[in-house]
């Protein structure tokens, strides 16, 4: 398959991307989290190519996007108040709600759960690629299984290049880290994925919500979770990965007194200098999370371009969406984390 790349400010481009979509066909889309690997949330042999072309387990489940709020009706079982609260809150935004699903979404979606992820996207492409295509889209991050996501159509080609429809350009993701999942389906609400919204801010709206043990620590075989997809391997690059947490300072000692011949660094911008004949790559300052969750997974996808062996890679802290970061960064690490 020749795979597409379609340009939003070309004439009919977001209308061909809209109509691939419509017929069944997979398209990456941008969106202001990761690039996004869409087809017809409806459409459940259009929804099983997505797990065909990144090679993901069957029972790690989809979130499904909509262009417009009123479009979650016919999607989920009901819309409690909780729901809407956030909804105004952060809608169009990084934030997914899980809630208990309505009949029409597929299996291959829900990966048999009876619950489903709906998210409102801002970006401005990817709301009128939805609207192109009339229906809503469910979408995983547009990366192989496994490595990290993707946060340009650059990206997104690398892994995906032969194997879908197309690929809409839309530049590079502002927010660089997926979005946040927080399920309203069970009694309380529970954060199930740090993202682009933080904790503190869906406190701010809900009062106390329980933080996943996914989220911190990784989850062994015999343990039941929420969705399935939280235990896999996930965000890897080909070498293996330390996660270097606590005082910023310390780490980078630390990273210094380590590294052997073919080892990488990532690091705060202000240490960049202390790994001379070393590859390294900044992901912003040490107190710009922001900036940290937009550089992230461009900088764990360059080492693949290397012949590093070895990648030390410092972590913020839980705060904001320093938490997203570190979450991603941990996993990426297998858990491999040292604390200074
Ligand atoms: P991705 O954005 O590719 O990393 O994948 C979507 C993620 O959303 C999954 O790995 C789950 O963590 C989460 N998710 C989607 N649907 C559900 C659901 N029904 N229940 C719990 N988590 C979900
Ligand atoms: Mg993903």
């Amino acid at each position: 398959m020749n795979t597409l790349l379609l340009r939003p400010e070309d004439a009919g481009a977001i209308e061909q991307a809209g109509a691939l979509l419509a017929a069944g066909q997979v398209v990456g889309i941008p969106t202001e989290t990761v690039y996004g690997l869409g087809a017809n949330a409806l459409n459940d042999a259009a929804v099983r190519q997505i797990f065909a072309a990144k090679g993901r387990p069957a029972d790690n489940p989809l979130i499904v996007h909509i262009a417009d709020f009123d479009q979650i009706y016919g999607l989920v079982a009901e819309v409690p108040e909780a729901a809407r609260r956030l909804a105004d809150a952060y809608w169009p935004g990084p934030m997914t709600i899980i809630l208990p699903k309505a009949d029409c979404i597929p299996d291959a979606v829900s990966a048999g759960l009876a619950t489903v992820g709906i998210r409102l996207p801002t970006h401005p492409v990817a709301r009128a690629v939805i609207r192109a295509a009339g229906v809503p889209i469910a979408a995983p991050s547009a990366n192989t299984s496994g490595r990290p996501s993707t946060t340009t159509a650059a990206h997104v080609m690398e892994d995906m290049a032969g194997k879908i429809a197309a690929v809409v350009d839309g530049g590079p993701c502002q927010v660089g880290v997926e979005s946040t999942v927080i399920s309203l389906a069970g009694d309380k609400p529970r954060l199930l994925r740090p993202g682009g919204i933080s904790l503190e801010q869906l406190e701010a709206v809900l009062g106390p919500v329980e933080v996943d043990r996914a989220v911190r620590e990784q989850i062994g075989d015999d343990v039941r979770v929420s969705a399935p997809g939280m235990k896999y391997r996930h965000y890897a690059p080909h070498a293996p990965v330390t996660a270097v947490c606590g005082d910023p300072a310390k780490g980078a000692d630390y990273i210094a007194a380590h590294l052997t011949g073919k080892s990488g660094v990532i690091c705060f911008d202000e240490f960049a200098g202390r790994f001379p004949g070393h590859v390294v790559r900044t992901i912003g300052r040490a107190d710009d999370q922001a900036a940290q969750a937009h550089a992230i997974f461009d900088a764990l996808r360059a080492f693949d371009h290397t012949d590093v062996a070895a990648i030390f890679a410092q972590c913020p802290d839980d705060t904001g969406i320093g938490l997203a970061v570190a979450n991603r960064l941990k996993k990426a690490a297998g858990f491999h984390i040292i604390e200074v």
